[in-house]
């Protein structure tokens, strides 16, 4: 299962809170992230969030977020759902559709191949979109940066004007209509206990097909 979302739409918060829910419930569970989740991947993460990216061109940062991609997979992704645990991901293949593929301009037709390269089959039983309005995700964004330690500076994606984000957010919502099997909208700007519960139904209707 996969979450997406623009900046602030809180979904580590939401991933920990369900895999609480779940665990209690006995199932095996393990959070992962993208960029990242592998030892390799975090390699690369740490490449394209830092300013060491900056002059890159979308297409080769396109490239290494589906490497990254691939490596996750292949070392935590693939295996943990062999053991037959439940997969909880911080972003997937959709947010390379949004962030490189729709603000980034890159053609679908390369998106689409570096996702048959990257994932293959591999898609998603269950995506949580979690939506709210650019700018209210962006004061969350910045209130979280601005706070304790963790997250000190918000990263290079973070700095962009609020039209990109908004343009990615219609992204999220335009997948979601298109998969509807696979996408569910969460309304993001409800408190954080309300959004726990809606995406707890949501998972367990998936868990029980
Ligand atoms: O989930 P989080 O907000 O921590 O994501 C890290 C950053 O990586 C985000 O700012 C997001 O904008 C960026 N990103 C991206 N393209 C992707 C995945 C993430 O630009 N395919």
């Amino acid at each position: 299962m996969t979450f997406e979302g623009g900046e602030g739409a809180g979904k580590s918060t939401q991933i920990r809170l369900l895999a609480e829910s779940l665990r209690m419930g006995g199932h095996a569970v393990v959070t992962t992230r993208e960029p990242g989740g592998s030892s390799g991947a975090e390699a690369l993460r740490h490449v394209l969030l830092s300013g060491a990216a900056e002059p890159f061109g979308v297409r080769m940062e396109a490239l290494l977020f589906a490497a990254a991609r691939a490596d996750h997979l292949d070392c935590v992704i693939r295996p943990a759902l062999q053991r037959g645990e439940i997969v909880l991901c911080d972003r997937f293949v959709d947010s390379s559709r949004v962030y490189q593929g729709v603000t980034g301009n890159l053609e679908p037709v390369l998106m689409a191949a570096l996702e048959r390269v990257s994932i293959g089959a591999t898609m998603p039983d269950l995506t949580l979109m979690l939506d709210l309005p650019a700018d209210v995700g962006l004061q969350r964004a910045r209130r979280r940066a601005g706070g304790v330690a963790a997250v000190a500076v918000p990263d290079r994606f973070e700095k962009e004007k609020l039209d990109v984000h908004e343009k990615r957010r219609q992204g999220f919502l335009d997948i979601a209509a298109r998969e509807p099997e696979r996408c569910r909208v969460v309304d993001a700007s409800h408190d954080v206990e309300r959004i726990a519960r809606d995406i707890f139904s949501e998972v367990m209707l998936v868990i029980a097909r």
